[in-house]
C-alpha cells in the first residue's frame, strides 16, 4: 500500500473540498468514499430495493454492480452518476444502506485498491479506523452542527436543491446519529487521529492545518 492520508468526519464537515485540495498540493490521488456509498445506494433504489431489503437479495443485486471512482466522478456499470447523487434523497439511501454488510464488503477492496498504485487523500467515516488503519496520516475533521447546516444549504441552493435550513438541520442530526451510532464501521474518532475542528475557519486556513499535520 502507498502513502494514505486518511480523513473522516461527520457530513458538512468540510472533508470533500478539504481533501481535493491537499490531494492536489501532495499531488496524491483523491478518493471520495461518499461518492462510492451514494452511487451503490442511487444503484439498490433504482432497482427497486427498499429500506428494509433482505441482505441476500442486497448482495445479489450488488453481484452485478461495478461502482468505480475515477478522476473524481463516481460511475455504475460505465454510467456517470456523479450528479444524481448529490440530490438530498441519495444522501438519506446513502446513509442507510452503508449501514449494511453487504454493502460495507462490496465497497471495501474498492477503497483499498485505491491506495495500491498510487499515493491517495481518501475521505468518509471509516478511513481512519477500518479501511486504512495504517494509514500514513489521519486526520478527524469536525465542525458546529449550526457552521455544517449552513455549508451543506449553500451546497444544496448551487446546485439548484431545495434548500430550508431547518429542514437540512434536521437531516444531518438525522444523519449523524445513524452513521455513528450502527453497528458497521460507526463513525468515530480513532485514536491515533488528530482532530481539526473547522467551526469559524476558512478553507484555506483549515487546508494550512492539515498541510502541518502531513508535514510533521
Ligand atoms: O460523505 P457523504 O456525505 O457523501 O457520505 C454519504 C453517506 O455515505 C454517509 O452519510 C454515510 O452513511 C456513508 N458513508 C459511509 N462510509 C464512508 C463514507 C460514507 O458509511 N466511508
Amino acid at each position: 500500500m502507498k502513502k494514505v492520508v486518511a480523513i473522516d468526519g461527520p457530513s458538512g464537515a468540510g472533508k470533500s473540498t478539504l481533501a481535493k485540495l491537499v490531494a492536489r498540493e501532495l499531488g496524491f490521488d483523491y478518493l471520495d468514499t461518499g461518492a462510492l456509498y451514494r452511487a451503490t445506494a442511487v444503484f439498490l433504489v433504482r432497482q427497486g430495493l427498499e429500506e428494509n431489503a433482505s441482505d441476500d437479495d442486497i448482495a445479489s443485486l450488488l453481484s452485478g454492480a461495478k461502482v468505480e471512482f475515477r478522476n473524481g466522478r463516481v460511475f455504475v456499470n460505465g454510467s456517470d452518476v456523479s450528479d444524481e447523487i448529490r440530490a438530498p434523497g441519495a444522501s438519506h439511501y446513502a446513509s442507510v444502506f452503508s449501514a449494511r454488510l453487504p454493502v460495507r464488503k462490496h465497497l471495501l477492496d474498492i477503497q483499498r485498491e485505491a491506495a495500491v498504485h498510487a499515493d491517495l487523500v481518501a475521505e468518509g467515516r471509516d478511513m481512519t479506523t477500518v479501511v486504512f488503519p495504517s494509514a500514513y496520516k489521519k486526520i478527524y475533521l469536525d465542525a458546529s452542527v449550526g457552521e455544517r447546516t449552513r455549508r451543506r444549504a449553500t451546497e444544496l441552493a448551487a446546485k439548484g436543491f431545495e434548500a430550508d435550513e431547518q429542514k437540512v438541520r434536521t437531516e444531518i442530526i438525522e444523519r449523524d446519529a445513524r452513521d455513528s451510532g450502527r453497528d458497521l464501521s460507526p463513525l468515530k474518532k480513532a485514536d491515533d487521529a488528530i482532530l481539526i475542528d473547522s467551526t469559524g475557519l476558512r478553507i484555506d486556513e483549515v487546508m494550512k492545518k492539515v498541510i502541518e499535520v502531513v508535514k510533521e
